[in-house]
């Protein structure tokens, strides 16, 4: 039998194919190619592939074998031979000849058989406040957790992991990212998910709201409609969630997708001047909020970036509009972006309209 006929025949493989699929089926935990989980088995770690769905993992090959114990050591060297997780794959037992993800090194960091990661919007709607380690203390007492600081994902996380939490933590709350849960089988991992999950979502949420038929007219040829998502349209009815909107990047996948930020409508703009603006700026913004009227994006859209805009409204709905946030520095998108951090400033003060520093 080869590695991957014997990691069928384990109903843990199973269990874990369909928790997988239903957490990324749901969009309150992950969205698009976001999150990934994992389980070790016979001496390999078997992890999403990067750019493969959960939602699909009963139906597609989303797993890549990967020597856990090898890339652990090199986390744990901290020489950056743990940045290319490419030569730690197991390549003649790879079915699908995909790459493992690049959160690969968080799985391999725990010790723990099952570890699943989420985008989980009730998580990060609490790991972006600003006051989140006393608020997750409180919502949280009593359960195995850290609050891991935000840095990039890949090797770097996990390297602050393992530096920050005890061994065997078996959850990780990601500043400005996300969650982890670990455990021994996969069903005791998701019932940590869960129970993180229902922890931290709050009683009360901003209503649903709809675009204002003048917004609806006016984005018509322009190329963008209004993101088809109640609490995402709520951002541009309530003036503290268009605060909280309104700045830097909140968490990495919204800049990957979505593009920095948001881009507010001034007073004197036209609808079809702010699409124009946010559509030709050097890093184009694919969500424009027009302050009282709605949200909207391209009609060129892809199912990501749709995923991503819906995320935006479920996670601004969980977080208590009275809360000041942290948001990803300039240093943190361009890392994202793999831009010079220069080049990238100079780009968003174009985007503001601001003069060119001169080099
Ligand atoms: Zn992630």
């Amino acid at each position: 039998m080869t590695a991957y006929e014997t990691l069928r025949a384990n109903p843990e493989f199973t269990a874990l194919r369909a928790v997988s699929a239903r957490l990324g089926s749901d969009p309150l935990q992950v969205q698009g190619p976001g999150g990934n989980t994992s389980i070790k088995s016979e001496g390999i770690m078997w992890v999403k592939a990067s750019g493969t769905w959960l939602a699909d993992a009963e139906t597609q090959d989303i797993f890549v074998p990967v020597d856990h114990v090898s890339l652990a050591q090199a986390i744990a060297a901290d020489d950056g031979s743990a940045d290319d997780v490419g030569p730690f794959t197991f390549a003649s037992d790879n079915p699908s000849g995909l790459r493992a993800s690049i959160e690969a090194t968080v799985h391999a960091g725990s010790k723990a058989k099952v570890v699943l990661h989420t985008h989980c919007v009730a998580t990060i709607a609490a790991a972006i406040r600003a006051d989140a380690s006393a608020f997750l203390a409180e919502k949280l007492a009593g359960l195995p957790y850290a609050f891991i600081p935000y840095v990039k994902p890949g090797s770097n996380l996990a390297r602050v992991i393992r530096n920050v939490a005890p061994e065997g933590t078996e959850i990780l709350i990601l500043s400005n990212h996300g969650l982890v849960v670990c455990g021994e089988t996969v069903a005791e991992a998701d019932g940590l998910l869960r129970e993180v999950s229902a922890r931290l979502t709050p009683t009360t949420m901003a209503d649903p709201a709809a675009a204002s038929q003048m917004l609806q007219d006016q984005l018509s040829g322009t190329g963008w409609f209004p993101v088809p998502h109640g609490p995402t349209q709520r951002i541009a009815q309530d003036e503290r969630l268009l605060a909280i909107a309104n700045g830097r990047t909140l968490y990495p996948d919204h800049l990957v997708f979505l593009g920095p930020g948001v881009t507010v409508a001034m007073a004197s703009e036209t609808i079809a001047q702010v699409v124009a603006r946010a559509a030709q700026s050097p890093i184009p913004s694919k969500l424009v909020i027009v302050p009282g009227e709605g949200v909207a994006m391209p009609e060129t859209a892809s199912r990501s970036e749709l995923a991503l805009a819906t995320a935006f409204g479920d996670v601004l709905a969980r977080i208590d509009p009275n809360a000041a946030v942290t948001r990803l520095s300039e240093d943190q998108e361009a890392e994202l972006l793999d831009w010079d951090a220069e080049a990238y400033r100079q780009s968003l003060n174009m985007e503001r309209g601001e003069e060119r520093r001169p080099i």
